[in-house]
């Protein structure tokens, strides 16, 4: 069955370039250009992925977003105007998967795309072994090898470093990674959260001050980059 990608625009030269390059490159594709629609059209299609704009006729996109997950883990890419920080952190926290901003390149959206398809992939395999680069990760005996070596860590470090590479490519604000590993209640705990990235770039990176795995996203949170990954 091909996968269907739903795009939520209300802007038409917008969405007329996203249908083209759908249509060029053998995405299925279905439009709407409302919050009411949307929902109705996003029920009645299981789409694999919502490309959705904030600024929408009746409402803000990100309520979009609350609805759906409610009651579904589908990855979503907004794309938008918006290019403040608070706006981009907001769509994040509510549960977009990616952000990318207008005017967009064709190829990074398609690069967003697939590297989100792959990732929910990955997410639904339950595998028990991850490979990102010279990082290897055993889900079942909560080891994790770097260039073949047992990573001494603790058990934060570990929860920390685990939730990474569950979530390679993809920007995670500062309040999810800390609701993720520390837990609710801990969201504005930063510098926890600086703290372990800290002692986590000086086990895996080469050099902690240009790290190679965990990027910084300026005033947003961080990016686990893997160029090469996969899971078992
Ligand atoms: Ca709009």
């Amino acid at each position: 069955m091909k996968q269907i990608i739903q795009i939520i625009e209300d802007d038409p030269s917008v969405k007329k370039l996203l249908e083209i390059t759908f249509k060029e490159y053998g995405f299925e594709y279905v439009s709407c250009e409302n919050k009411k629609t949307a929902m109705m059209t996003f029920l009645g299609y299981n789409p694999a992925l919502l490309i959705v704009d904030l600024g929408l006729p009746d409402g803000d996109g990100k309520e979009f977003i609350h609805q759906i997950r409610e009651i579904s883990k589908i990855p979503i890419i907004v794309l938008s105007a918006r290019h403040d920080e608070k706006e981009i952190i907001a769509a994040l926290d509510v549960g977009a998967d990616d952000y990318i901003t207008k005017p967009f390149s064709v190829n990074e959206l398609l690069a967003r795309i697939r590297a989100t398809l792959r990732r929910n992939i990955n997410e639904e395999s339950l595998c028990d072994k991850v490979v990102c680069n010279d990082l290897e990760l055993d889900i079942l005996t909560r080891d994790i090898y770097f260039k073949k070596e047992k990573l001494k860590l603790t058990p934060i470090e570990y929860e920390l470093l685990k939730y990474f590479l569950l979530h390679p490519n993809k920007t995670l604000t500062h309040k999810q990674i800390l609701k993720e590993v520390w837990g609710t209640g801990y969201q504005n705990e930063m510098q926890y959260l600086r703290t372990y990235i800290n002692t986590l770039r000086k086990k895996i990176e080469d050099n902690s001050t240009r790290p190679n795995y965990i990027k910084t996203e300026s005033g947003i949170g961080y990016r686990f980059s893997c160029t090469k990954n996969q899971g078992f």
